[in-house]
């Protein structure tokens, strides 16, 4: 029985935030971290599951089939089950298997350790039926970990993980265009100009699936359309997002909005500032993203907000919670040599404010998803 091997990639979103649900753009890219499968084809129509983190799951094809959100595979194995649910009925032929992970991206740290898990196992599933890993085979299978995710699992999310697991480069984000769908790859080459990304795990833990704040931002968002009579906020501009003051609920709606609308010229700008190597430019719109997810989006906890500040205030060019946020991580632009300094200070800080000493991860944007 034949026994494939793959890897695909966590991320950071550089910039872009909360945008992807409002056919807006986003700037991700893969990290270093990521899960690691073997994937073994079996005889016969079982599937077993292992996972050095959660433990281990057993069923049938016929189980994975039954469908996710309505029954079938519930908990952590559901994002297996989703992605050969997702490949299944796509049309390809899947055989019952052993599929053995471990991951190096902690769990529910806002740094996309689901997509890594899907694209991983989607990737070994590719290997093993011999499906393209060219440019438009990795959108196609995507594309299927977010019908993993989105339909199986249940948990709201826009695509922008599974993209960049799957499309990252070493030294490249992906510039994501959500109003299509479009991906395009961005040089981001900070070693070459001594910098890095610091990132922090402030070790409070989001919870997407539950829905909650994620669930009425999307509400909010869609409300801020409706009542400007525009399918999404990324066909609002400056003017719009005053005219929404005047609106019933218009104090709300109007933070919401501006935020959407601000971020998308930052994503805009930050690809604008990397190609021309502006990195103090680049810091700069991270700590305004930041800014506007804390004071208009309202998706900040104190322990992001802390991370950051204390980050910027000890020589970071720039600094912002990334993923959804209400808990999560922060990524904080600097040059190599001040990393230690940051990283100590940011231990002090939450050590001063009674919170549990952070993870940091010390990064630069690496290679996606990948065989062997
Ligand atoms: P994030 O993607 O930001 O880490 P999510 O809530 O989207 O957070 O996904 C985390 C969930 O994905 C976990 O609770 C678990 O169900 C599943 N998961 C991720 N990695 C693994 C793994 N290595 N083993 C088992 N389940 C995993
Ligand atoms: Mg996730």
């Amino acid at each position: 029985m034949r026994s494939i091997s793959a890897f695909a990639p966590g991320r950071v979103n550089l910039i872009g935030e909360h945008t992807d649900y409002n056919a807006g753009l986003s700037l991700p890219f893969a990290l270093p971290l990521g899960t690691s499968v073997t994937l073994t084809e079996r005889a016969d129509d079982r599937v077993l599951v292992s996972s050095r983190e959660a433990g281990a799951w057993s069923g049938t094809l016929a189980d994975i089939e039954a469908g996710g959100v309505a029954g079938g595979v519930a908990g952590w194995a559901g994002y297996v089950a989703g992605v050969l649910w997702a490949l299944g009925s796509a049309g390809h032929r899947i055989p019952g298997c052993e599929i053995e992970l471990a991951s190096t991206v902690p769990l529910g740290a806002g740094l996309s350790s689901s997509a890594s898990l899907e694209c991983a196992v989607a990737t070994a599933v590719a290997g093993l039926l011999g499906l393209p890993l060219d440019d438009p085979g990795r959108r196609a299978l995507a594309a299927a970990c977010t019908r993993a995710e989105t339909e199986y699992v249940g948990a709201p999310t826009g695509g922008l993980d599974q993209l960049a697991a799957m499309l990252g480069a070493e030294g490249e984000a992906v510039l994501i265009d959500f109003a299509d769908h479009s991906a395009h790859r961005v040089p981001l080459h900070l070693a070459e100009a001594g910098l890095a990304i610091l990132v922090t795990d402030t070790g409070v833990r989001h919870e997407l699936a539950a829905g909650g704040g994620y669930a009425d931002r999307r509400a909010e968002c869609e409300a801020a359309a409706q009542a400007l009579g525009i399918a999404s906020l990324r066909e609002a501009a400056a003017a719009d997002v005053t005219r929404l003051a005047a609106s019933p609920g218009g104090s709300v709606t109007t933070r919401r909005a501006r935020h959407v609308v601000t971020e998308n010229e930052r994503v805009l700008a930050a690809v604008a500032a990397t190609g021309a190597g502006d990195w103090a430019g680049l810091g700069r719109l991270l700590t305004a993203s930041h800014a506007s997810l804390r004071d208009d989006f309202e998706v900040t906890v104190p322990a992001l907000d802390l991370a950051a500040a204390t980050a910027e205030a000890h020589g970071a060019l720039g600094a912002r919670m990334t993923g959804g946020g209400f808990g999560g991580s922060t990524i904080a632009l600097l040059p190599l040599d001040r990393a230690d300094a940051v990283r100590e200070a940011i231990d002090g800080a939450f050590a001063g404010a009674g919170l549990p000493r952070p993870a940091h991860h010390l990064v630069e944007p690496s290679g996606g998803a990948r065989l062997g």
